[in-house]
């Protein structure tokens, strides 16, 4: 198949390398100079669990390329992706498809101004990534990778992309409720990684908090009541507490990537996960002040680091 990856950084380069690996044509797209200087020169390096592995691949700035593909993989940041999409219009046919994997709220949303549903196939992953250097990067994890069609009728077409990701070692399985897994994941990241982030604190040290329970219980509900009226989505606030415990108990002294970006003086997704609650809640006459409060604390903090 014809692949492309729009916006490759640490997932996509992740993504991309195994996908090749397995005998996909994947053509990788960027625009940071330094990155498409060092693959073309040097290969795709790619560590996976530890295990590294360097391939030739075709990597470009979304406009020097021509040519329908069979499926495109966003993987853009969320606040990249509609951008992205008026950069790839012309590598989109009748037929490809737009596997989307971001993390947060309202993708499908900005995909359908693109693309027509039938063709938008949306998921989550927890794999983890980064870069190391340009042209090098890790990935790590066993997955899975959720995926599910938009429309009722491409099932079918979801399934054929699983079964790629899954002959590719990307645990690829069809998922038959992933707006339900894109809330979690968006609770996940709203909760442990954006607190992670303002207090400066690993995984483990959050979950140390005598008032970890009550932290994580007010941003909940609020993800839970919008979630329900918007989607018709139960979150369970003890459940997912305990689900957040023990996810955090696997990752221990990992910093999640909300605390990365800001390190690495990188804007943060927050207005796609609090701030897209907030948002939300407004339109629904729902009260959401502790994701107010983290969606300005954040922002906050980008202002004091810099971060424009
Ligand atoms: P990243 O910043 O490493 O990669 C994004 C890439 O897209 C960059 O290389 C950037 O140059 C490129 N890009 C953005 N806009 C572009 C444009 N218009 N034209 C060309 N290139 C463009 O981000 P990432 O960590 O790979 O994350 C991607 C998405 O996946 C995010 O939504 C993230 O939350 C989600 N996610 C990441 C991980 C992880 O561990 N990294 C895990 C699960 C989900």
């Amino acid at each position: 198949m014809n692949i492309a990856i729009a916006g490759s950084g640490a997932l996509g380069c992740g993504f991309g390398y195994m996908l090749q690996k397995n005998g996909q044509n994947v053509t990788l797209l960027d625009y940071w100079e330094d990155h498409i200087e060092a693959i073309r020169n040097n290969g795709l390096t790619v560590s996976v669990n530890g295990v590294k592995g360097t391939l030739p691949m075709t990597i470009a700035r979304p406009e020097e390329v021509s040519g329908e593909k069979d499926v495109i993989f966003v993987f853009t940041k969320a606040m990249g992706l509609e951008k992205m999409m008026t950069q790839i219009n012309h590598l989109i046919g009748t037929k490809t498809k737009i596997v989307c994997l971001l993390n947060g709220l309202g993708h499908l949303e900005t995909l359908e101004a693109f693309v027509d549903r039938r063709n938008i196939i949306m998921g989550t992953t927890v794999w983890t990534a980064g870069i190391i250097a340009p042209g090098e990067t890790q990935l790590n994890g066993n997955g899975p990778v959720e995926l599910q069609n938009s429309h009722p009728e491409e099932e079918e077409a979801a399934r054929v992309i699983v079964n790629i990701l899954k002959d590719s070692g990307l645990f690829g399985e069809y998922s038959k409720n992933v707006k339900y897994t894109t809330w979690r994941k968006a609770c996940i990241n709203g909760t442990m990684n954006a607190l992670c982030a303002l207090l400066d604190a690993s995984i483990e040290q959050l979950f140390a908090s005598p008032s970890i329970d009550s932290l994580l219980g007010g941003i909940i509900d609020e993800f839970a009541a919008v979630a329900k009226v918007q989607d018709d989505i139960e979150i369970d606030r003890d459940e997912m507490i305990h689900y957040l415990k023990e996810v955090a108990s696997r990752l221990g002294s990992h910093y999640p990537s909300m605390h990365q970006d800001l390190f690495n003086r990188r804007p943060t997704e927050i207005d796609f996960l609090n701030g897209a609650v907030v948002e939300a809640a407004e339109k629904y006459g729902i009260e959401a002040p502790h994701c107010r409060r983290m969606t300005d604390l954040i922002h906050a903090k980008e202002a004091v680091l810099g971060i424009e």
